[in-house]
């Protein structure tokens, strides 16, 4: 690959050997992307905040034949979330954003929806929207999986295929840790979940109107920690069912 500039959210940086930075960022153009940033945790590196965690940047870097590591040689800040980081509650938010994008996304697949997804999500925790951290984490969770092409069916029981959303007859929904989906009573009596919680017919009406709208569209909603907690439960459990462990960031993000 020769070089190439592309705009970017930094993902996270990890600390490697001397003074240089792994960085996982995602373009626009070309997904996620790793490389080398040589000598960025030195004080006068021109890397500076660019680094930050979700930073939007313009990235240069350029890939050696063969190698999965790509070298990255600079870093212009676009906007920075510093502003968010005196906010604790926005600042667990960010880690939480970036915890998902590093663990969903995988390498090298473009995905300009998922970048568009972040920068929306950003401008809302950027907001002045009281609880804004409660729908931003909120919304990001539900579309990350969506974007990922990892959200199961919502509206049907992922045991049976009965209707969960019947007007004439609604079903109540439940969902287990370490199951994709949602379960109706029987199968729930039938499956043995006794695990299960349940996903209450309001959130699961958020959830849907959450995937035909955008994100601004909730700011008049009353957001607080209650404010369909049972959906970023399911949303996050379902991500952990995905990645196969679980998110750091999320009982951190509960306590706030
Ligand atoms: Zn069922």
């Amino acid at each position: 690959m020769p070089a190439r500039v592309s705009e970017a959210f930094v993902i996270q940086t990890y600390p490697l050997q001397e003074s240089d930075l792994i960085v996982s960022f995602l373009t626009r153009d070309l997904g996620k992307m790793r490389g080398v940033a040589k000598r960025a945790r030195r004080p006068k590196s021109g890397f500076g905040a660019g680094l930050e965690r979700l930073s939007r940047v313009q990235i240069s870097y350029f890939q050696k034949e063969n190698r999965e590591l790509v070298n990255v040689d600079g870093c212009h800040l676009i906007q920075s979330q510093f502003a968010l980081v005196s906010d604790y509650q926005a600042s667990v938010a960010l880690d939480f954003l970036a915890e998902i994008s590093e663990q969903l996304l995988p390498a090298a697949e473009p995905n300009e929806k998922f970048f568009r997804l972040l920068a929306t999500v950003l401008d809302q925790l950027r907001s002045a929207t009281p609880g804004k951290v409660w729908l931003a984490t909120t919304y990001f969770a539900l579309w990350s999986l969506r974007l990922s092409g990892l959200l199961s069916e919502l509206h049907a029981c992922l045991g049976c295929g009965s209707w969960l959303d019947d007007p004439e007859a609604p079903s109540r929904a439940f969902f287990e840790r370490g199951r994709s989906g949602l379960y109706c009573p029987t199968c729930r009596r039938e499956m043995g979940l006794g695990g299960s919680r349940e996903l209450s017919p309001d959130s699961r009406a958020v959830a849907a109107r959450m995937l035909k709208e955008p994100v601004a569209n909730f700011a008049e909603m009353p957001w607080a920690r209650e404010t369909a907690s049972d959906l970023r439960r399911f949303l996050t459990q379902q991500i952990e069912t995905q990645i196969e462990r679980r998110l750091v960031t999320a009982p951190t993000l509960e306590a706030c």
